[in-house]
């Protein structure tokens, strides 16, 4: 791809297990991680801490707009700054689950998101997970993969994890929003990862990756 680094795509709906899938992958190619959905809940974070209602769509454009965001790597892995706090320990905060989806469909707030993953592509390899990696942020990669689970699974993932997470409500309105909604890009691979171990899926992908002439 043009003036960046190369670039897996890891997309899928809520608790279908590619944030533990994206972290280990890139542990074991030796790429940067970046969970696109700390961003959404950082900026969301943001937003609901300066009192701002989650319905105001033109002042949180304007907060986000003016906000400076960073991203710093440690270990590898992408910590999301905010005017330069790291909000870290309230991106699973009830109140940051129940409104992000909101948040996250204002079409400026992802203007500036995707400009800032972006960035992160110019310095370094990446294996980057969310909703629309592959159909929207790097549509010229061709390292793209769609993971899925059953409702079930995923829900009791969710609940293991001690998260009263309503993913069924975020799931629709992900699928259903009319700007970058969550779809499987046309020329990503899926994975069921129902029956699958963590390992498992990461071993799949490298699989498929070496088949493509990734160099691994
Ligand atoms: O991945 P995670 O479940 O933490 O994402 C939280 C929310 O952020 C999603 O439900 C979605 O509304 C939003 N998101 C998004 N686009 C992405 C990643 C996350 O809209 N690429």
């Amino acid at each position: 791809m043009a003036n960046f680094h190369r670039v897996v795509a890891i997309d899928g709906p809520a608790a279908s297990g590619k944030s533990s899938v994206a972290r280990l992958l890139a542990r074991r190619l030796g790429y940067s991680y970046v969970n696109s959905g700390a961003i959404y809940r950082a900026i969301t974070w943001h937003i609901l801490q300066r009192g701002i209602d989650a319905g105001d769509t033109e002042r949180i454009a304007q907060t986000v707009e003016a906000a400076r965001i960073s991203c710093r790597f440690r270990n590898s892995e992408s910590h999301i700054l905010v005017d330069d706090f790291d909000p870290v320990e309230h991106l699973r905060d009830d109140r940051v689950n129940e409104n992000v989806s909101r948040v996250s469909s204002i079409p400026r707030v992802r203007k500036t998101v995707v400009r800032e993953m972006r960035e992160y592509a110019r310095h370094r390899d990446l294996i980057v997970e969310g909703r629309d990696i592959g159909s929207v942020v790097f549509p010229e990669t061709p390292y793209k993969f769609y993971v899925d689970a059953s409702p079930e699974v995923r829900l009791r993932r969710r609940a293991a994890e001690g998260q009263r997470d309503k993913i069924a409500m975020r799931d629709r309105a992900d699928f259903l929003r009319p700007i970058s909604p969550l779809i499987i890009a046309k020329d990503a691979q899926v994975i069921d990862t129902s029956h699958l171990t963590i390992e498992g899926v990461v071993k799949e992908i490298i699989t498929r990756l070496k088949e493509m002439g990734l160099p691994i």
